[in-house]
């Protein structure tokens, strides 16, 4: 498998069948081969998530599909685009919170979609392909800000821990979480609970504003890590799994 850095929160993952291409909204996409399926997820309508050039590529790729969370408005945006000879009508769907969808790919082969509950905006997806499972939280994270207040830290302490039930003792493939270094002292938080809870074998941080510094500050706090998180550095990095 070959896991490609694109920017923030975006990653293209590609297995021997398949291309998921996660919460693009910058950035060079690499060279994608029209021989497998393509399905595009968007977390949440954010604009470090989801960028709306993702549907153009739908003239390059006839056979992509498109995941989007529900709080993405779509209505008049699909319109728009019909207008101008995109249908998106036959290849997007739109999940909501706790749904699990199947969907039918174009090489014949299933792909399930859990979404979880997002303790921001939207949803994380959880996904089972061909024997693999592979998670990205989009903006599901411990949020644990310094400057709010005591009960607003516990609601959302209790938010996240309620989602990483939901994925408890689950072994996972590969997965992208949040480390983002505005949350000071917490930006460890969200991806330590996360590898409490689930048997994760590679984990990408992402969400880190273009400063990778982090990885190497949790590297030395949790050495048991080192076989597991991914050293992000660069957009376009490559990773062969
Ligand atoms: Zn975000």
């Amino acid at each position: 498998m070959k896991v490609t850095y694109l920017g923030h929160s975006g990653f293209l993952l590609e297995t021997d069948t398949v291309y998921l291409l996660f919460d693009y909204y910058t950035g060079a996409l690499p060279e994608i081969s029209a021989d497998k399926p393509l399905v595009v997820f968007v977390s949440h309508s954010h604009a470090d998530h989801y960028n709306r050039e993702i549907f153009q590529w739908k003239l390059r790729y006839p056979d992509i599909q498109y995941v989007l969370a529900h709080d993405i408005p779509v209505k008049r945006m699909m319109e728009e685009h019909k207008a101008r000879g995109i249908d998106l009508d036959p290849c997007l769907i739109q999940v909501r919170k706790r749904e699990t969808r199947e969907l039918r790919l174009c090489n014949g082969s299933a792909l399930i979609v859990y979404a979880l509950r997002s303790t921001d905006a939207g949803v994380a997806y959880l996904l089972e392909y061909e024997g693999h499972v592979f998670y990205h939280a989009g903006d599901l994270n411990l949020w644990y800000w310094e400057g709010e207040s005591k009960q607003y830290n516990e609601n959302m302490t209790r938010a996240y821990l309620k989602e990483m039930e939901t994925l408890k003792g689950r072994k996972i493939d590969i997965a992208f979480i949040p480390l983002d270094p505005r949350l000071q002292e917490h930006a460890m938080d969200g991806l330590r609970i996360f590898m409490e809870y689930t048997k994760t074998e590679a984990v990408f941080p992402m969400h880190m504003w273009n400063d990778y510094s982090l990885i190497d500050t949790c590297l030395k706090r949790f050495p048991e890590y080192k076989k597991h998180l991914r050293s992000v550095s660069h957009e376009g990095q490559v990773f062969v799994l």
